[in-house]
């Protein structure tokens, strides 16, 4: 019987990447190998992202590649949120997809192939079907992300993710348990609690403030993994207990992303998103005073409909009031179905790319100044690989492929959190000398 080979591209977020992660691992457990060579794989697998224009048109661009290397007897499919949401769309544009799996049926891969491979009665090597994995997790060298919860039932007026994912579904905390107790076994040296909203842990089962209670679970269970970090907090649910936990747990990391999309009230209520700046500003404050040295990263939309100048300028104000370790900025993107749709596109594009430009420009300012008042200080440094002669890691102050990174000199093997003396800061990156033991 020929073997069975897979090759997949994941695109998209870290959450896709764990979605990634599941169907690999499916596919795995029922015999298959995953091959990087799409010619060589029997099963060709493409998990779009499908939150805005421009990631839709990176989806279509690998399905087409793949289309145009895809010779009889290979399937070719399209997975994830542009699947879920746009799968008519992917048909019509790429004839050759075989099958579309929406973001919300991940675990049912092998059926979609079992599927088109009865179509085609010539197959031999029909599929075996497994119960699906109920891991959710993605390595990311000596890191994982976890998944904690999937889908939003906030409704943000620029956001298409609830009309792909739907309503908030808190996986149960045994799971997540489980996973991380594996992931420890693994050897795993930072754990990266991930959902669309981690601070909404469990209010889908009537439960409040339950991510701190979820941490401290975590951390009873895989007490051998040094850091764990948290992304995407929604404002207003950044708890004192949340803070005091992070102030308290040598393992927690000092790290917030908390996504604002904006600061001028006017503009927070009509993108429907919570419009107390001076929430905001308390809530830093406070994490700031309890937790000393807290890198607080967020990102922003710039050219929502109807910005003034003015409103503009209130946020750009803003980043240079609170001077946020790390920021990413993004130009507003009509989405269809959304709420926000119905403003109609009102800033022309040579404006919202002035205003990121600008927003960026000044940020990138920030983040030197606040990268030169660490030259001096010692920071613990997970290494995850080599460039150019040097060893290069992050700090707790960097996310994966969002943030910064360190560049050591001296030697340490990957895996290995090590403590590194800055002798120099970049931009985004800062640049180190290993602290001989
Ligand atoms: S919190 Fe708002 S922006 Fe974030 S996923 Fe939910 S609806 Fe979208």
């Amino acid at each position: 019987m020929k073997e069975k080979t897979f090759h997949l591209v994941s695109l998209g977020c870290a959450k896709n990447t764990v979605d990634s992660n599941t169907m690999a691992g499916i596919l795995t457990q029922s015999g298959y190998r995953f091959v990087s060579n799409p010619r060589q794989a029997e099963v060709m697998i493409v998990n779009t992202c499908g939150f805005i224009k421009p990631a839709r048109d990176e989806a279509l661009a690998a399905l087409r590649e793949l289309s145009r290397l895809k010779k009889n007897g290979q399937y070719l499919l399209a997975a994830g949120c542009m699947a879920e949401r746009f799968g008519p769309q992917i048909a019509a544009a790429c004839p050759k997809v075989d099958g579309v799996l929406g973001t919300l049926h991940i675990p049912e891969i092998l059926s979609l192939i079992h599927q088109i491979q009865n179509r085609n009665p010539q197959r031999e090597n029909a599929v075996r079907e497994l119960p699906a994995l109920s891991h959710q997790f993605a390595l990311q060298g000596a890191s994982a992300y976890l998944k904690i919860a999937d889908g939003c039932s906030r409704r943000c007026a620029f956001c298409s993710i609830p009309l792909i994912k739907g309503n908030w579904k808190s996986r149960p905390a045994e799971d997540i348990l489980q996973d991380a107790a594996m992931l420890q076994e693994m050897g795993i040296r930072e754990l990266i609690l991930i959902a669309q909203d981690t601070t909404a842990y469990a209010q889908d089962r009537g439960e409040k403030d339950a991510l701190p209670g979820l941490i401290e679970a975590i951390l009873k269970t895989a007490p051998a993994i040094p850091w764990l970090r948290i992304l995407y907090a929604f404002p207003g649910f950044v708890s004192d207990r949340l803070i005091d936990l992070m102030a308290a747990s040598s393992t927690v990391q000092p790290y917030l992303d908390i996504p604002l999309q904006h600061a001028h009230p006017a503009v927070l209520k009509r993108m429907q998103r919570p419009d107390d700046i001076g929430w905001v500003r308390e809530t830093i404050a406070k994490m700031r005073e309890k937790i000393p040295g807290i890198a607080i990263r967020s990102t922003f939309i710039a050219g929502f409909p109807g910005e003034t100048e003015a409103e503009f300028n209130a946020l750009y104000d803003f980043l240079e009031e609170i001077k946020f370790d790390r920021v990413g900025v993004f130009p507003y993107y009509l989405e269809e179905g959304t709420s926000s749709a119905a403003y109609g596109d009102t800033v022309p594009e040579a404006v919202k790319t002035e205003r990121v430009d600008r927003l960026m420009r000044r940020q990138q300012e920030i983040s030197h100044e606040i990268n030169r008042a660490f030259i001096g200080k010692t920071l613990d440094v997970l290494i995850e690989g080599e460039q150019d002669g040097l060893m290069v890691g992050r700090s707790y102050r960097d996310a994966p492929e969002i943030d910064g990174l360190v560049f050591v000199d001296g030697a340490a093997a990957v895996g290995e959190i090590v403590p590194v003396r800055i002798n120099s800061a970049l931009e985004y990156d800062l640049i180190g000398k290993l602290v001989e033991k």
